[in-house]
């Protein structure tokens, strides 16, 4: 119990515990601190104004005890509630994080890609002075023979690798997605064509120039790329149809040979690196 005994001082004070607590309007059975420091103020009142001033002085040095007690515990509950958000919102983070993330590779997946591209088209039709948008799609060359070769697990490893590769080479504004099996998807937001595919050569290069040789004896991995742009204010804000598009100019760049990014100019297809010659 906290404090002098609130009911033998009522009844020092001629009111038994019950007519006290009645009187006042307050039950202390399940009271918090706070309900038993007002009863105790109330008691001290009520012994003041009987002229009990002993008593009534013990009563309002029971309710500051109380109070500084309920102040110094005070911290260790909102602490520990505190701690429960922290994990609550750790835990609905990685959530997040993997219901939008390809579990093998870490890229963005489907999921993602389909919603946000969704999104970056449709800011980009309505804004006519945006430099526009690149959306490139990215094949491993010949992969199935480096999976016969080389094994499954290597295989793996190779797609985690690629894709650490690609995501080296883009800006913070853009992403990699995972397309499936073994095509990806760049998306390049608020930019012009010809950084884009400069974006998108660079990764190329970068992928034919890692020592794969440190994961499988005689491993090399080359990727193909095809890559379509919208300008600022135009459509299509469809995904498909620019997936569509980007695979249009992947195909070319498979037919020219592989290792090649090719990309979409008014209707022609051409190819990075080779002074904008058509195959
Ligand atoms: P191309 O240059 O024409 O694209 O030839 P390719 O061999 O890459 O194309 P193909 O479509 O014949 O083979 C793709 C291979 O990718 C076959 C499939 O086993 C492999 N692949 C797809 N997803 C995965 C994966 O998650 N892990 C591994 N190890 N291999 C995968
Ligand atoms: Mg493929
Ligand atoms: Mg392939």
């Amino acid at each position: 119990m906290y404090g002098p005994e609130a009911g033998s001082m009522a009844t020092a004070s001629g009111l038994s515990s019950a007519t006290a607590q009645t009187q006042l309007g307050v039950n202390t059975v399940g009271s918090s601190p706070d309900d038993l420091v007002s009863l105790h103020e109330s008691i001290a009142r009520l012994l003041a104004v009987q002229g009990n001033w002993k008593r009534a002085y013990s009563h309002l040095h029971a309710a500051l005890r109380l109070a500084r007690e309920a102040e110094q515990s005070a911290p260790a509950i909102p602490e520990q509630f505190r701690m429960q958000v922290a994990e609550l919102h750790r835990a609905h983070a990685a959530a997040v994080h993997a219901s939008l993330r390809d579990s093998l590779t870490a890229a963005y997946n489907r999921r993602y890609l389909d919603q946000r591209l969704a999104e970056l088209l449709a800011e980009n039709a309505a804004d006519p002075r945006s430099p526009g948008i690149a959306v490139a799609l990215v094949d491993l060359d010949l992969f199935k023979s480096v999976n016969d070769a080389h094994g499954h697990l290597v295989g793996d490893q190779v797609l985690r690798q690629v894709v650490r590769l690609m995501q080296a080479e883009l800006p913070s504004t853009g992403f990699c997605a995972r397309y499936g099996g073994e095509e990806f998807v760049l998306v390049l937001p608020d930019m012009s064509a010809a950084p884009a595919v400069g974006i998108v050569e660079r990764v190329r290069r970068r992928v034919a120039a890692h020592s794969w040789s440190l994961l499988a004896p005689n491993l090399r991995v080359t990727i193909s790329a095809g890559l379509m742009h919208v300008a600022g204010g135009e459509c299509p804000t469809d995904i498909e149809l620019c997936l569509g598009l980007a695979d249009e100019a992947l195909y070319a760049a498979k037919r020219a040979g592989r290792n090649v990014v090719s990309y979409r100019v008014a209707n022609t297809i051409r190819f990075a690196g080779t002074d904008d010659s058509e195959h």
